[in-house]
């Protein structure tokens, strides 16, 4: 989903700027996109 709100990412400690594309990690935790350590399940 888009970030609707500022904060920061616990993986790579870079700042989550309003309307970049966020996904929550293993740990429950909103990451960049491609920060996470989830993987995509494919269709
Ligand atoms: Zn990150």
């Amino acid at each position: 989903m888009k970030a609707r709100f500022n904060g920061k990412c616990v993986e790579c400690g870079e700042e989550i700027k309003t309307g970049k594309e966020i996904v929550k990690n293993s740990k429950e935790k909103w990451v960049h996109k491609a920060c996470s350590d989830v993987e995509e399940k494919l269709p």
